[in-house]
């Protein structure tokens, strides 16, 4: 065994699990397989740490703070603003970690979308669910579509097209059902917003399989759309974020793990050994061993931890494309900058030139966020939609970024503050035939290495909290199957 592991790790014995990154991928499967140990009563506690790169935990999820003077500040999230309600996991999480005093809802404010189509701000239609109308007046009203989309798309409860179970994209799926223009027009700016992906390459298995259910159990997705109206609580949020920000989570589970958790620590490759035991080196020239070990990185990153041991799984998981995204924060004056009333995001159609590809007005979306006097806008640029906005410098990103606002909104307010937040290989592509790949990936990755985070099964928080579930127990199951007798 190493005589040099880091600070703080110990050496003389093999851990029973290391995990690799410690974002909330990371953080959340070793909380699930520390809680299992317990719940199971295996007995002593388990040897466990998980070894994160950066001197901070969190990975993606960042709330920083802007100091204005006076005693004002601004909240702002470098990555994560908040977690879907309907995939539950994030919320119980939050709950079981006693944050549940501190989960608000969007506000009042933060009623309307709408879309920027190069000439002007046009409302997001209303009663529908992804941007699939739940009625036929729902159709009938948006401000998006041209007559012939509306009567292409109003025939959507008669196409005769199969839900299937092969992979497709997103596009593809909608534009077989309600045809090119309703998509490009309704749905592709929202997802896009979501995603930063290209929908006609997105995997609909992989980010959105709740769209094929739809389909199956409604024969329409109008219909579907509908009962999913009916099912929502009138007036709940669709969101719900914490009061502090969401490092408030990553804080609580730092808190809960102290004993487990190690930053600064680069894991620079795992290698298998005959023993059946997982070396894991270090950057610094340490090395543990472990029996498993969790790799929660991106995958390019995971493309380097088996570089040295194992070059093609290395190439398998260099094969999953990323691609940078950012955000820009601006803060007006509200006297400043004229809004429409209740909106709390522009989307912006695929064609409009602009720098961005959607804004949210944070000061609106959550209370608490920039003083009352102010209106806080964030800009979101990069993505597979317009790559070539990640590129630009900062100086380039604070002269586009106020001018797209000043043409969207038709003002020429200039921001008092501007932050610009990058992130460079931190979108996900979830292409189609994604499941598949991690599939295939998953049947040659060495006895004991398992997988979890954004990078495979998992597209936003709640997904990944729910796969880190699903991790530790395959890894309680694995262990057991291997030797009935261990933890
Ligand atoms: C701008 C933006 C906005 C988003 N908004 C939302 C949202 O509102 N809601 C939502 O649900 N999701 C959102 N997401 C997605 C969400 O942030 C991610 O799905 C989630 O945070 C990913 O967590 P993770 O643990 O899988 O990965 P990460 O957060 O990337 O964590 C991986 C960790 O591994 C560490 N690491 C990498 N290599 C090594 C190594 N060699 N050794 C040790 N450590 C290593 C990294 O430093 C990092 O901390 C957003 C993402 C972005 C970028």
């Amino acid at each position: 065994m190493s005589s040099n592991a880091p600070d703080g790790l110990e050496h003389e014995k093999a851990y029973d699990l290391l995990v690799i990154g410690g974002g909330v991928g990371g953080l959340s499967t070793l909380y699930y397989w520390l809680k299992a140990h317990d719940e199971k009563g295996l007995g002593n506690p388990p040897r466990a740490a998980l070894l994160e790169k950066a001197g901070v935990l969190g990975g993606k999820i960042q709330t920083h703070r802007l100091p204005l003077g006076n005693g004002d500040q601004c909240l702002l999230e470098a990555g994560p603003d908040s977690v879907l309600v309907k995939k539950p996991d994030a919320l119980h999480l939050m709950q079981e970690l006693g944050l549940g005093d501190q989960l608000i809802q969007t506000s009042g404010q933060a009623k309307e979308l709408s879309v920027y189509d190069g000439k002007e701000i046009k409302q997001f239609p209303k009663q529908c669910i992804l941007g699939i109308p739940a009625s036929p007046d729902a159709l009938q009203l948006s401000e998006l579509l041209s007559d012939n989309a509306k009567a292409i798309a109003a025939l959507e409860p008669l196409a005769q097209t199969e839900a299937g179970d092969s992979d497709i994209s997103v596009g593809a799926f909608l534009e077989n059902r309600f045809g090119k223009e309703f998509v490009d027009a309704q749905v592709e700016p929202l997802l896009a917003g979501i995603f930063s992906a290209d929908i006609y390459e997105q995997s609909l298995n992989t980010t959105l399989p709740e769209l094929r259910l739809m389909l199956e159990k409604h024969g329409s997705l109008m219909k579907g759309a509908k009962a999913a109206l009916e099912n929502q609580r009138a007036g709940a949020s669709a969101f719900v974020s914490l009061r502090y920000g969401m490092s408030g989570l990553i804080d609580a589970l730092g808190v809960r793990l102290s004993r487990h958790v190690h930053t600064n620590v680069h894991v620079v490759s795992v290698e298998p050994q005959a023993d059946g035991m997982l070396a894991v080196h270090m950057r610094d020239g340490s090395c543990m061993f472990a029996q498993r070990v969790v790799v929660t990185t991106p995958a390019p990153g995971a493309a380097k931890l088996f570089h040295r041991s194992l070059p093609h799984l290395a190439s398998r998981f260099a094969s999953f494309p990323y691609c940078d995204t950012g955000s820009v924060y601006a803060l007006y004056d509200q006297e400043a900058l004229r809004l429409p009333e209740n909106t709390y995001g522009v989307l912006m159609r695929r064609d409009a030139p602009t720098v961005l590809n959607a804004l949210t007005v944070t000061s609106r979306k959550f209370e608490g966020r920039s003083p009352d006097s102010t209106i806080l806008l964030r800009a979101f640029f990069g993505g597979a939609r317009r790559p070539d906005a990640a590129a630009l410098s900062g100086d380039e990103l604070r002269g586009a970024v106020p001018k797209d606002i000043a043409r969207i909104f038709g003002v020429s307010a200039q921001p008092k503050h501007c932050q610009i937040f990058r992130h460079s290989e931190t979108a996900p592509q979830y292409t189609v035939g994604h499941l598949d790949r991690v599939a295939d990936l998953e049947k040659e990755l060495p006895a004991g290495v398992f997988l979890a985070g954004s990078a495979y099964r998992a597209p936003g928080i709640p997904a990944c909290i729910a796969d880190a579930k699903s991790t530790a127990r395959s890894m309680h199951q694995w262990l057991f199957e291997k030797n009935p007798s261990s933890p």
